[in-house]
């Protein structure tokens, strides 16, 4: 499942193939813009002052945070909600009438205005809806130490270890593959 604040959250990047190599991709104008384009947010990518940058990289650590906390099968305490309140108000809206994709008008709440205070309210959002409308229990982290990548499973059996793609699950096949092979090597 895809989601803005996955997305959001996994712009803290670390190199998959264990070479330490990591980046903040949030930090690079190209990737926002192409955050902003993923999710059909109408916002100025560069239109983002110092002070609402830092605003986002402290709301992703809390929102890692207890991420991690709810997928160990804790629940969201009240200071969680306490920390996440200015995020989520951050930005404010007005009832509209909008056109869905089909041409019918719904009821939907539009944004007074359309910047990175509003983005920031959308991320807090889209974490809210994760926890409360979908199962904690499956938001995960790559198994692949290295790559830390979070991720929710869809999966039936909620079986799934590796994050987007075959690309971490081939690396751990390898490694294994590598230390078994050497075990072998050296009991011959
Ligand atoms: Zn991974």
């Amino acid at each position: 499942m895809e989601t803005l604040v996955l997305d959001f959250l996994n712009s803290d990047w670390h190199d998959y193939r264990g070479s330490g190599r990591s980046e903040d991709y949030f930090l690079r104008v190209d990737w926002r813009k192409q955050f902003l384009a993923n999710w059909h947010l109408d916002v100025d990518a560069e239109a983002l002052d110092e002070a609402t940058l830092r605003s986002l990289i402290s709301l992703r650590t809390l929102l890692w945070d207890i991420a991690l906390r709810m997928a160990r099968g804790e629940q969201l305490a009240d200071e969680d909600i306490v920390q996440l309140r200015p995020f989520l108000q951050s930005s404010a809206v007005q009832r509209d009438l909008i056109k869905d994709e089909s041409g019918r008008w719904q009821l939907g709440l539009e944004p007074l205005k359309k910047d990175w205070l509003w983005v920031q309210s959308e991320i807090a959002t889209s974490f809210i809806e994760l926890v409360t409308r979908h199962d904690p229990l499956r938001i995960k982290t790559c198994a692949n130490g290295d790559c830390g990548w979070i991720f929710y499973d869809s999966s039936k059996n909620r079986s799934r270890r590796w994050c987007a793609g075959y690309a971490c699950g081939n690396v751990m096949t390898v490694r294994r593959y590598r230390a078994r092979h050497a075990q072998k090597v050296g009991e011959a």
